[in-house]
């Protein structure tokens, strides 16, 4: 493990945009667009269409007029909206009734309980391992103390105010008790159904689901299928919500040449960053920070990072965690265990999973695993 004493850096943004595009006829589409109810930014890089690597349905093997690029261009970002959309609306969300989320958790307390998908089986049972192996500090069956926080309605994004401050009424302590009382992952019951094909998950009465801690990173996985099926988009950066995926090159050209450049902000002073993640392909970056989603009630932050076995806002002694891995749900999942966690045991989860974590202390410390070293630059 490495420290670094953090210094206030060079302001920068979260992503950073194409520097070359190298000599390759590429399009380049940006976007900055809302879904999944956050910031959704997309670069997203396509070869001309007259270029091999297009997919023959698409343009028939004709050569394509520059409006059937632009459309294809467009088509791209579009595409990846869609895929978000879908998700939260078909997968995810609490709030919308016809969701699988919802269903199961309108059937929580039933004998019966709610049949699994095959992607929310997958999904639950991934989070379930996480769950036993983070001893509970990542959770997804919190869902009744996060609504207890009302989490849902603070500010998101790099704000620092909450206009619902002084209206904000903090959880008493009773209901807290009795909604840590109805969570556990070892609640979450998973059974055959009848007719033996699908599992069904069966949960106390008062357990609800919350995917918000893993919902940025599912959805870099789905935008990761849905890139690997346009041939014609060679190369990538999207960021939802802060949780970034990169894929492919601004070129086309697997040399490590032109690596994206992802950056990580400083939770001492978020208008900044404090270095950057230098990457080549296809990777997925997850942050969990103090000052992504908080309310502030009489001077004292409590942020959105709850600690399963208090109900409270984790005190780690952590500001800050990013993962770097290859899949999405394990970078987001990872993330949010990590900053319960601390830096010791989050050091050793993600060990355990392969991943590379940085961590940002109280002190501004930036201490992290080794192989994050060959990534990470300091401003
Ligand atoms: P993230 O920003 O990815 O770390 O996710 C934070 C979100 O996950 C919160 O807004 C809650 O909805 C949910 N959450 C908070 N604490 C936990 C926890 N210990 N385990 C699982 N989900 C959590
Ligand atoms: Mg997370």
């Amino acid at each position: 493990m490495k420290r670094v004493l953090l210094t206030v850096g060079w302001c920068g943004v979260a992503l950073l945009g194409c520097i070359a595009c190298g000599k390759e006829q590429i399009e380049i589409k940006k976007s900055v667009d809302t879904a999944m109810g956050t910031i959704v930014s997309q670069s997203v890089y396509v070869t001309d269409v007259s270029n091999q690597a297009i997919s023959p349905s698409i343009i028939s093997g004709r050569e394509a007029s520059e409006e059937q690029q632009e459309n294809m261009v467009e088509s791209a970002t579009e595409g990846v909206q869609q895929v978000l959309s879908d998700l939260e609306q078909q997968v995810l969300s609490w709030r919308i009734d016809t969701s699988q989320v919802a269903k199961i958790n309108a059937a929580a307390g039933t004998l019966e309980g709610s049949v699994l998908s095959e992607e929310m089986e997958k999904i639950l049972l991934t989070c379930n391992e996480i769950s036993k192996a983070s001893n509970g500090a990542f959770d997804v069956s919190i869902g009744s103390v996060v609504r207890l926080w009302d989490i849902d309605s603070w500010a998101s994004g790099n704000s620092t105010t909450v206009d619902l401050e002084e209206e904000y009424v903090l959880p008493s302590q009773e209901k807290l008790n009795r909604a840590l009382e109805n969570t556990g992952y070892e609640k979450l019951l998973f059974r055959e159904s009848k007719a033996g094909l699908a599992q069904t998950i069966i949960m106390p009465a008062e357990t609800q689901i919350d995917l918000g801690a893993v919902g940025k990173g599912i959805a870099l996985d789905y935008i990761h299928e849905y890139l690997q099926d346009r041939p014609e988009i060679v190369g990538a950066v999207i960021s939802v919500g802060g949780s970034v995926l990169t894929y492919g090159s601004k070129d086309s050209n697997e040399t490590v040449s032109n690596p994206w450049k992802v950056g990580i902000v400083n939770p001492l002073n978020t208008q900044k960053n404090i270095g950057y993640l230098m990457l080549n392909g296809q990777w997925c970056v997850s942050t969990s920070g103090d000052y992504e989603r908080y309310v502030e009630v009489d001077g004292k932050r409590y942020h959105h990072l709850i600690d399963p076995s208090t109900g409270m806002p984790a005190d780690s002694g952590v500001r800050t965690v990013t993962i770097l891995t290859k899949s999405g749900l394990e970078s987001d999942a990872l993330s949010t265990a990590c900053f319960i966690l601390g830096i010791e045991e989050g050091m050793k989860l993600a060990e355990e999973y392969e991943a590379e974590v940085l961590f940002v202390d109280a002190n501004g410390e930036i201490i992290m695993s080794e192989g994050m070293e060959q990534y990470f630059h300091l401003y």
